[in-house]
């Protein structure tokens, strides 16, 4: 079979893997581990962020995320009771915080499809950091629902949305989200989301070669001088049903290159530890930065791994733990909740696991020790969100 022969959709081989239990040694009078706000991996990576996917579900069917022919009405999505509950979430998530996370950000699945997903945000706007400031809250979304509801999520204590736009010409957008939503709608979100003060935005566009790297420069004019922050993410192999192919991505220099023919860039110092973003910023006439016209960022997933720095954790829909997303296999938190854990003892199994954390599947990707061949069992990005 030649290469371009491959099936563009690949079955889904198991989409919910079973939990790994809790480690023992977490219960054990000797090693308990205690949160002290300082967690270090087996890399000397802190836990600074933790990305909590609230549902499986969404209205959009991005075919680089969830392909109509795997996720259709036979799919078995998560039922509610299998989900954790908003007291459930919020009180893994204030054990977390203790271990040192600073930022939170919702995600799924669509996130906003998750009914009531303002009273969560209430519960985890209480929480503090251990320096006893307030937590950087913050969700992505597809921006489908956002004119309905950015005020109510701002109200709540939503602090910042990141909006994902694959694109501005309405027939591209369309096909890609697969579902035939206008683009008119996602700006309007965008609008309502700055309006609602639910700033800075963050704009997140994969590229995907040849289905829509026309719309790079479109979407650079649009936003170049406005309060949003516009990043263009590497299309990566998450899961296994997007039938994934290195030659589809568009390497993150190429992007640069492509925006670089029509706009002077300089390169900026990252803002915090660990972030994921190369930033830009448009240049003025001197060749310095100008903060008026903004700048651009570039996540390149795929082609500089960004493994040395990673300090994200992510809790999946039915509470559990994954390290990397591109694990196999999480950690079952829901079961310890539900079987009467303590947050002492959350906070021992949590200590445990983030300091026995090796993974770096990007650096690996392409050797044998990376788990990406052909039949791997990857969750989802709709299960474990982004
Ligand atoms: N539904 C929401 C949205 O689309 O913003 C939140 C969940 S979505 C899984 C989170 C982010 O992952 C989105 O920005 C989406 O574009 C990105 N994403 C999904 N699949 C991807 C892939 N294969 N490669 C790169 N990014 C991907
Ligand atoms: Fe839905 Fe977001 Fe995945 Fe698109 S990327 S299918 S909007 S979860
Ligand atoms: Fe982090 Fe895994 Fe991505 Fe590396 S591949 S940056 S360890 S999530």
């Amino acid at each position: 079979m030649t290469e371009h022969a491959t099936p563009r959709v690949l079955p889904l081989l198991q989409q919910r893997p079973g939990g790994l239990p809790a480690p023992k040694a977490a219960f054990l009078d000797g090693s308990r581990m205690t949160a002290c706000g300082l967690l270090s991996d087996g890399r000397g990576r802190s836990l600074r962020d933790l990305r909590i996917s609230v549902t499986d579900r969404c209205n959009f069917r991005c075919s680089y995320c969830m392909p109509k022919e795997i996720f259709d009405h036979t799919h078995p999505y998560l039922a509610h009771a299998d989900l954790l509950s908003f007291e459930e979430i919020t009180r893994i998530a204030g054990v977390f915080v203790s271990h040192g996370v600073q930022k939170i950000r919702l995600t799924g699945g669509e996130p906003l499809l998750r009914k009531d997903i303002e009273r969560l945000i209430e519960q985890l706007s209480t929480l503090r950091t251990t320096e006893d400031r307030p937590l950087d809250l913050t969700l992505t979304t597809n921006g489908s629902l956002l004119a309905r509801k950015a005020r109510a999520l701002k109200a709540a204590g939503l602090q910042r949305v990141t909006v994902s736009l694959d694109g501005l010409d309405d027939a591209v957008f369309r096909s890609m989200n697969d579902v035939n939503f206008p683009v008119r709608d996602v700006l309007g979100g965008i609008d309502a989301a700055h309006a609602a003060g639910l700033g800075p935005i963050k704009i997140n566009m994969v590229v995907k070669r040849g289905v829509n790297d026309q719309q790079i420069l479109p979407m650079v004019r649009r936003f170049k001088g406005s309060p949003m922050v516009l990043r263009f993410i590497e299309y990566m192999d998450v899961g296994v049903t997007n039938g994934w192919r290195m030659d589809e991505v568009v390497p993150s220099q190429q992007v640069l290159e492509t925006i670089q023919s029509q706009f002077a860039l300089v390169k900026l110092a990252p803002r915090t530890p660990g972030e994921t973003a190369q930033r830009w910023g448009f240049a003025n006439t001197q060749g310095e930065h100008d903060a008026q016209a903004g700048e651009i960022g570039l996540i390149s997933s795929v082609t500089q791994a960004f493994c040395g720095t990673c300090n994200r954790a992510r809790l999946s829909t039915e509470g559990r733990l994954f390290l990397c997303l591109f694990a196999e296999q999480g950690w079952d938190l829901r079961s310890l909740v539900r079987a009467g854990a303590s947050d002492a003892d959350l906070a021992s199994v949590i200590g445990h696991i983030w300091s026995g954390r090796t993974d770096r599947y990007s650096e690996l990707r392409g050797t044998t020790s990376a788990h990406g061949a052909p039949g791997v069992r990857r969750v989802e990005m709709s299960y474990i969100g982004g």
